[in-house]
């Protein structure tokens, strides 16, 4: 019923009691950020950067990158931005970053691991970064993917202050960063949870292989446990905790999300209508119950099965 009614979407995410949800929008080209303010985003919750970088010999320049993000900035004026840094590899390859030659890419130096034998590639994008922030108005926050250990947060986050880039945060998209939310949350000021490489890696599952499809999926309920211990850990650290995955575009999966205590949903500038109209539907303590229903659930489909009958206003 939600996703016949409202079809705009323009104010602030909450639930039907007033508990506040901020709805932002993934971007993953500056020419869709102005699409994204109009779907009614209250920022951005993901500006995926590969698109500057894929199909080149070389990273762009900064003045090249500056423009690109101050691009984007400026469709959201005083609003936040997260912006996570390159996450060249995997399913990204870049030449000047990546080899061809692993034999398990997904498992090999992609995201911030290319920092390490390229640091010269995020020092450029961090300064493109600051600069693009002190010509704009919007609130920057810089995020890193793939991080799996506290130094490695610990590392970025040192990278960014020298920057003066203060909100920097990490992506939670392997499960030793949910399982060390706690300490990674100590020194990064945010987590964003990235529930598709999440669930790629706690369910050993290609996220672009069909044939693995139904262990691919962000109901089964060791991710969802993981995402209870990423937001465990913020809750303990007083940080937020988002999603930026696809997962958040699902408007049953966005009220479990919420009732795992998570406090921000990144997606698609065309989900955010259908999501914001099913969590003005329920309250807080809906989400809670609905939360628990999916973690103790047997499987995947029993979890999505039991959530459903629960909540009517998700049919
Ligand atoms: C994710 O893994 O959920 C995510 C948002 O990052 P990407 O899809 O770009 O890997
Ligand atoms: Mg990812």
């Amino acid at each position: 019923a939600a996703s016949a009614q409202a079809r705009t979407f323009d104010g602030e995410g909450r639930t039907a009691d007033g508990h506040r949800v901020e709805l932002l929008a993934n971007v993953g080209d500056p020419r869709d950020a102005a699409v994204a303010a109009a779907a009614g985003a209250e920022g951005v919750g993901l500006l995926r950067t590969e698109f500057g970088f894929l199909d080149r010999d070389e990273a762009p320049s900064v003045a090249e990158q500056v423009a690109a993000y101050r691009q984007v900035l400026a469709a959201f004026p005083g609003r936040k931005v997260v912006i996570r840094t390159l996450d060249a590899g995997a399913d990204k390859p870049m030449p000047f970053l990546t080899s061809d030659t692993e034999a398990n890419p997904a498992l090999g130096v992609r995201g911030l691991r290319t920092a390490q034998d390229h640091p010269e590639v995020l020092e450029d994008q961090l300064t493109a970064i600051a600069e693009a922030a002190a010509a704009e108005s919007s609130r920057v926050w810089v995020m890193a993917p793939m991080v799996a250990t506290v130094d490695e947060s610990e590392d970025f986050v040192a990278r960014c202050a020298r920057h003066g880039l203060d909100v920097a945060g990490v992506m939670v998209e392997v499960p030793s960063a949910a399982l060390l939310a706690g300490r990674i949350l100590a020194s990064a000021k945010f987590a964003s949870i990235g529930t598709n490489d999440l669930t790629q890696y706690t369910m050993a599952a290609d996220r672009l292989l069909g044939a693995v499809a139904e262990l691919s999926d962000t109901w089964q309920p060791a991710v969802l446990q993981l995402v209870a211990a990423t937001c465990a850990g913020g809750a303990q650290q007083d940080r937020p905790v988002g999603v930026c995955g696809e997962a958040a575009a699902s408007p049953a999966l966005a009220v479990v999300l919420v009732g795992l205590g998570v406090t921000s949903l990144s997606m698609t500038p065309r989900a955010l209508a259908d999501v914001a109209a099913v969590l003005g539907a329920v309250t807080v303590d809906d989400c809670r119950r609905a939360a628990q229903l999916a973690l103790s659930a047997p499987t995947a489909a029993a979890a999505r099965d039991r959530v459903r009958s629960a909540l009517p206003v998700l049919d």
